[in-house]
C-alpha cells in the first residue's frame, strides 16, 4: 500500500495525478482505501456529539471524501480513454462495490438525520443562496439515493443499483469491443472508388495503427461517416453501415440485447421503489422539464415538422439518383453518399474542398482565441505536465486579473481516434472548483475521436467536426470558469437538461463569419477561407438539417418511449420495440438511426442519460435564444453579453436554480421559436 502512487502525495505542478507511474493493479487498493477513509470521515461527521449545523454537516459532507474523488476521477478518465484488458477487468471488479458504497453513504441513517433535521429548519438556518442551495441539492440526493426508504426496501435498492452499475459497465465494455474489432480492409483503387485524399489519408493511418499495410475502414465515427458520404462502392458502404449499425447486436458474449433488457427491468424497479410508475418519471423528476409531458410537448413540436423538412430532402435525394441511373429505394447506406452529391451540385459545396481550411490545430487556437476575446482567458501550453497518452496536450488556463496574471485551472485536451478509447466526444474533470477547504483549481478533459493526419496532410476537419471540437470546449469552459464555494455545485454539476447549453451555445462561434475568416485558413496556402465558400457553407447548412434532426428526435421518442413502459418486465425483443415504434412515427425507411438500443451508450453506459437524450433539443431552446442575445448587440464578442454569460451561465454552476440563470442572463424566460428557426423548421409546418 505504501508504494501505491495513487495513495501517496500527487507532487507534480498543480496536483497532477501521476499518471506516468500508474499501473492498473494500483487502482482496486487504492480504490478501496479512498472509499475506506470516505467512510471513516461520514462516520465522524454522524458521530459527532455537536448539534447539526451548516458548517459541521453540509459543508462538511461536501467536502469528505475527496481522495475517492480523485482516485475515481482518474480511474474513469482512463478506462475511457485509454483502457487496456487489464483496466476493464478492474473496472468490472470494481463497478459494484463502488456502487454499493454510494448506497451506504446514502442510506447512513444517522447522517441523514442530520442533514434531514437541517432541511426542515433551513428557512430559519439565515444561510446564504448557495448554502441554501447546497443543502437542499445534497438533501435530494440523499432522498433520491433511497435514504427514506424503509430498511428492507434500502436492501433491495442497494442490490439494484449495483447490479445496474455491473449492467451498464458490461454494456460499454461490449460496444467497445464491437467497435475495436471490425474493421472493413480496402483492396486497392476500386475500393477506394470516389474517396477524397483526407479519407484515404486516414484510412492509411488506421492501417497504420493497426500494423496493416494499404488503407482500412474502422467504426470511428470520424472515418465510418467520411466513407458512407464519398465511397463509390454501393456494396461496401452497406457492409459499413451494417457494422455500424450492428454494434452490441452479435450473437455471443458482447451481444447488449439482454443486457439493456435486465438494464430496463432494474430501472423499473428502482422508479417503483420511490413510488413512481416508470423510469422516466423518476429521472424527470430532477430535471427543468419535470415531467413526460414537459419533454413530449417539446419533441412534438419538432418532430411533425421534422418529417417535412427530411421529405423534401428525400426527394432531392431521389432525384440525384434517378439523374444518376441508380435504381431503386434509397436505403440508409445510400443517404449521405447522395447528400453530399445534391449538397454539392445543389450548395457548390465539397467536404474535400472545405476540409483543408479546418486544419485542427487553427480550430483548437480558433476556440482559445474565442474564449480569450469573450472572457479574457489565455490556454499557455504546458508540454511538461504529465498526461496519460502521447496525444494529449496540457495547458495551464490563465486570465488577467488586478493588473497580474492568475493560473485558473487545467485543460487537458486528447483529440483523437485510437484502439481502447471510447467512441463519442466528451468532457470530464479530474477535480472540481470549489472553495470549501481552501480554493482548489479545476482540471478539466476534453476528449474527442478525430482521424489523425497523415504523412501528407496534417489533421483536418469538417465543419461537423469543428462544431464538435467547440461543443466539448463549452462544456470544458463550464468547469474551468466555475465560481463557487462548494464541490456539488461546481462547473457541470448542474441539472442534465442544463448541462447542454454551456456547449452548444460555444458552438455558436465557430459559424461566425470574423472567427472563419480569422482561423480558418487553408493548411498548403494559409489563405483564409474565401468569402464566397463561407457564403455558400452557410446556404448550405440548412441543407441536411431535417435529416439531423429526425435521427436526433428519433432516438430521443425512442429513449422516452422504452423508458415510459410501466410494466417490470421490458419487452422481449427490443429491437423490434425500437422499429415498430419508428414505423408507427414515421420514419422514413432511407434515414436509419445510427443510435439504437443496443449500442445507445448515452442511455445504458450509465444511468444520467436515460429519459434524458431529449436534453439537447431542451438545451438548443436555450442556446438558440441566448445566442440571439450578441445578435440584437451587433457583435458575437459584445463585452456586456459575454460578461453575463460568463457570470449567470459559465460561472455559477449549480448555485442558482437553472431557469432563474438563464432569465438573469437574457433578461427574460426562454423561448422555442428561435430553436426552429435555426433548424430551418419555420417554413416546415406540417400540412
Ligand atoms: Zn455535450
Amino acid at each position: 500500500m505504501s508504494d501505491n502512487p495513487l495513495l501517496l502525495p500527487w507532487d507534480a505542478p498543480y496536483g497532477l495525478p501521476p499518471f506516468g507511474r500508474l499501473r492498473p493493479e494500483h487502482f482496486e487498493p487504492a480504490l478501496r482505501d479512498a472509499m475506506r477513509r470516505h467512510r471513516e470521515e461520514l462516520a465522524a461527521i454522524a458521530g459527532q456529539a455537536a448539534a447539526p449545523d451548516f458548517d459541521n454537516t453540509v459543508a462538511a459532507f461536501d467536502g469528505a471524501g475527496r481522495l475517492l474523488a480523485r482516485v475515481a476521477a482518474v480511474f474513469y478518465n482512463l478506462t475511457s480513454s485509454a483502457t487496456s484488458p487489464e483496466l476493464q477487468a478492474v473496472q468490472r471488479a470494481m463497478a459494484g462495490p463502488m456502487a454499493a458504497h454510494d448506497s451506504a453513504v446514502y442510506m447512513d441513517a444517522s447522517l441523514f438525520a442530520r442533514l434531514d433535521a437541517l432541511h426542515e429548519r433551513r428557512a430559519a438556518l439565515g444561510l446564504a443562496p448557495e448554502q441554501r442551495r447546497l443543502l437542499e441539492r445534497i438533501h435530494l440526493d440523499f432522498v433520491r439515493a433511497g435514504a427514506r426508504l424503509e430498511p428492507a426496501r434500502q436492501t433491495r435498492y442497494a442490490q439494484v443499483m449495483e447490479e445496474l452499475a455491473q449492467l451498464t459497465t458490461r454494456f460499454a465494455q461490449n460496444v467497445l469491443h464491437d467497435e475495436s474489432s471490425w474493421q472493413l480492409a480496402l483492396q486497392g483503387e476500386p475500393d477506394l472508388a470516389g474517396l477524397p485524399g483526407f479519407v484515404r489519408a486516414a484510412a492509411r493511418q488506421a492501417a497504420a495503427d493497426r500494423g496493416l499495410d494499404g488503407h482500412v475502414i474502422t467504426l470511428s465515427r470520424s472515418l465510418v461517416v467520411p466513407f458512407l458520404s464519398f465511397s463509390e462502392r454501393r456494396d461496401l458502404r452497406e457492409r459499413a453501415w451494417r457494422a455500424w449499425i450492428g454494434r452490441g447486436e452479435n450473437p455471443g458474449e458482447h451481444d447488449n440485447r439482454e443486457v439493456a433488457r435486465a438494464i430496463l427491468r432494474l430501472r423499473n424497479e428502482q422508479a417503483r421503489l420511490h413510488g413512481h410508475a416508470c423510469f422516466a418519471d423518476h429521472a424527470l423528476v430532477d430535471t427543468m422539464a419535470g415531467t413526460r409531458d414537459a419533454v413530449q410537448g417539446l419533441l412534438g413540436e419538432v418532430w411533425p415538422r421534422a418529417l417535412v423538412a427530411v421529405e423534401r430532402e428525400r426527394q432531392a435525394l431521389q432525384e440525384a439518383m434517378a439523374a444518376e441511373g441508380a435504381a431503386g429505394e434509397i436505403e440508409p447506406w445510400d443517404w449521405r453518399y447522395w447528400a453530399e452529391k445534391v449538397r454539392r451540385d445543389r450548395y457548390a459545396i465539397d467536404d474535400a474542398e472545405v476540409k483543408p481550411y479546418f486544419r485542427l490545430e487553427n480550430m483548437v487556437a480558433a476556440a482559445f482565441d474565442c474564449a480569450e476575446r469573450l472572457f479574457g482567458l489565455r490556454f499557455v501550453p504546458r508540454d511538461d505536465l504529465p498526461v496519460y497518452h502521447p496525444d494529449v496536450r496540457a495547458y495551464e488556463v490563465r486570465e488577467r486579473r488586478d493588473g497580474g496574471d492568475a493560473v485558473i485551472g487545467v485543460f487537458l485536451q486528447d483529440n483523437f481516434a485510437r484502439a481502447g478509447k471510447r467512441s463519442g466526444a466528451w468532457m470530464s474533470s479530474l477535480r472540481w472548483q470549489s472553495r470549501n477547504g481552501g480554493a482548489q483549481l479545476p482540471v478539466i478533459l476534453n476528449n474527442n475521436n478525430f482521424a489523425k493526419g497523415g504523412a501528407d496532410e496534417p489533421a483536418l476537419l469538417s465543419l461537423d467536426d469543428a462544431r464538435t471540437l467547440f461543443h466539448e470546449f463549452g462544456h470544458g469552459l463550464h468547469g474551468l470558469l466555475s465560481d463557487v464555494t462548494y464541490d456539488r455545485l461546481s462547473g457541470t454539476r448542474v441539472l442534465r437538461d442544463f448541462v447542454e447549453l454551456p456547449s452548444q451555445i460555444f458552438e455558436h462561434w465557430i459559424t461566425e463569419p470574423e472567427v472563419l475568416q480569422r482561423h480558418a485558413r487553408h493548411w498548403r496556402s494559409g489563405e483564409p477561407i474565401p468569402p464566397v465558400l463561407v457564403q455558400r457553407l452557410h446556404a448550405a447548412r440548412r441543407f441536411g438539417q431535417g435529416y439531423e434532426t429526425v435521427r436526433y428526435t428519433a432516438s430521443a421518442l425512442v429513449d422516452m418511449a422504452v423508458h415510459s413502459l410501466q410494466t417490470p418486465e421490458p419487452p422481449a425483443d427490443l429491437c423490434a420495440f425500437e422499429a415498430e415504434l419508428l414505423r408507427e412515427k414515421g420514419l422514413p425507411h432511407g434515414v436509419g438511426l445510427n443510435h439504437r438500443l443496443v449500442h445507445f451508450q448515452h442511455l445504458f453506459a450509465g444511468s444520467s442519460y436515460a429519459a434524458g437524450y431529449y436534453v439537447y433539443l431542451w438545451a438548443e431552446v436555450l442556446d438558440a435564444d441566448g445566442y440571439d442575445a450578441f445578435v440584437e448587440a451587433g457583435s458575437p464578442f459584445a463585452p456586456e453579453v459575454a460578461r453575463r454569460l460568463r457570470r449567470h451561465i459559465y460561472a455559477s454552476g449549480n448555485s442558482v436554480e437553472p431557469g432563474a440563470a438563464f432569465a438573469a442572463f437574457r433578461g427574460r424566460p426562454p423561448t422555442v421559436r428561435p430553436l426552429l428557426e435555426k433548424r430551418g423548421l419555420l417554413e416546415s409546418e406540417p400540412a
